[in-house]
């Protein structure tokens, strides 16, 4: 099922969507609010409203899958300071941003499905509202396919005259496609395994950041992921290459894709996590599955997905339906591999670095959706806690990192080899 922002067209247009859609929301960031701005999108039980600060002209809705959103165009309108209100069981998170000069689009992160019912425009055009009702993942795959819907408007509301907009052009680098393959380091022998390590966000994307000192995922994503390549060459068993060895912005099809087209046997992608409760603390391991185990890793899917959607325009392009995916048997097997890789990581790396109880997850993740490369997400503890960002963010605390992922890694490919020779010599 081809799904995505299918009005945008090619890819293409999609990049020149990101640039100029990059040069309003600076343009718009620092104007004073004025008609139409977003003043504060607010969940309250299952109807969710829509502020601005003065009238906007119109708006429509559509939903995304993989992952799961709602995204609401509304002209007239801007991208505000608008505060997002409240918890919500199905809404995960709540972004915005400017899509044209006349256009704002809303993004809702779902952390399980709904759709939309009782579109509304108020009477005097400065607030839209609708309610959300929990479907199945079928109902929501079929509301999917319906494509866009129109909200309701008063009926005497007249188009506001047309804003000028004083731009100024801001050069923003496209995004980069068809990457050139990184490096393998290590024994130049191609029977080897071949490991990806992919740090985790980059470029423009900061992942995950410490309140009080600033700390970045980027940056201790990149720290770490270098500590294991280290780590891993030094035995001198396996191959390895980093999705980047340096600060830019992969979208993450291409992140796995570099996986994929190296014929990589293992894919490690290097996160680290971020919770409002600033106790939290330990490291988690996520595998692929198409429903999450727990509404926690569906809200970490939802932030970790959200890479490729910065402003609400997808950047990586097609997005493929999980489910189609999982279908295939090669993924099955993978996935199979996955977990046990999963298993394993924790077993070895609990010595080094502490763990939560429940360590290994499930969760639609992008970055995990190579059909044919055994993949896992590893998120190595909080940046938002104390303690664990200390450690992710020190030499030593790196390098135990690097000691349990390798040690895992070693156990996992020796396993797989006692199992080939086994099978050979019976
Ligand atoms: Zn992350």
């Amino acid at each position: 099922m081809k799904l995505g922002f299918t009005a945008m067209g090619s890819a293409l247009h999609n990049r020149r969507m990101l640039q100029s859609l990059a040069i309003a929301s600076m343009i718009f960031s620092g104007m004073p609010a004025e008609a139409g701005g977003i003043s504060a999108v607010a969940v309250d039980g299952d109807r969710v409203t829509v502020r601005f600060d003065g009238r906007v002209d119109g708006a429509s809705a559509f939903l995304l899958d993989g992952p799961r959103r709602i995204a609401l165009d509304i002209s007239g309108a801007q991208a505000g300071r608008g505060q997002f209100a409240g918890g919500h069981d199905t809404v995960a998170a709540v972004r915005q941003g400017q899509l044209s000069a006349e256009t704002a689009r809303v993004v809702l992160d779902l952390a399980a499905p709904a759709t939309l019912a009782a579109p509304r425009i108020a009477a005097d055009g400065k607030s839209l509202s609708f309610s959300l009702s929990n479907v199945s993942d079928s109902a929501f795959r079929m509301a999917v396919g319906r494509g866009r819907q129109r909200f309701d408007g008063p009926a005497n509301m007249a188009p506001r005259p047309a804003r000028r907009l004083h731009s100024i052009t801001v050069p923003i680098p496209p995004v980069a496609r068809g990457v050139s393959l990184p490096s393998v380091a290590g024994p130049r022998d191609a029977s080897r395994p071949l490991v990806v390590i992919d740090a985790g966000h980059g470029g423009h994307d900061p992942g995950a950041i410490n309140r009080e000192n600033g700390e970045r995922e980027k940056d201790v994503t990149l720290a770490i992921a270098q500590a294991i390549r280290d780590q891993l060459l030094k035995s001198g068993r396996v191959r390895v290459a980093l999705t980047r060895s340096d600060d830019r912005f992969l979208v993450l099809q291409e992140r796995y894709g570099i996986a994929r087209k190296l014929n990589a046997d293992l894919f490690i992608s290097i996160h680290a996590d971020s919770a409002d409760n600033e106790a939290a603390r330990g490291a988690t391991v996520y595998t692929l599955s198409e429903t999450a185990s727990d509404r926690e890793a569906a809200r970490l899917a939802a932030r970790e997905n959200k890479a490729d959607l910065l402003n609400g325009v997808n950047l990586g392009g097609q997005t493929t339906d999980v489910s189609s995916i999982l279908i295939d048997l090669t993924q099955r097997e993978s996935m199979n591999i996955s977990v046990n890789f999963a298993r394993l990581l924790q077993r070895e790396a609990a010595p080094y670095m502490p763990f939560k109880g429940t360590a290994h997850r499930f969760a639609s993740l992008m970055v995990l959706k190579a059909p044919d490369t055994p993949s896992v997400l590893f998120e190595t503890g909080y940046i938002s806690n104390k303690a664990d960002a200390a450690f992710l963010a020190s030499k030593e605390g790196q390098a135990d990192i690097a000691r349990g992922v390798a040690r895992a890694i070693e156990v996992h490919f020796a396993r797989k080899m006692v199992m080939r020779q086994g099978v050979a010599g019976g």
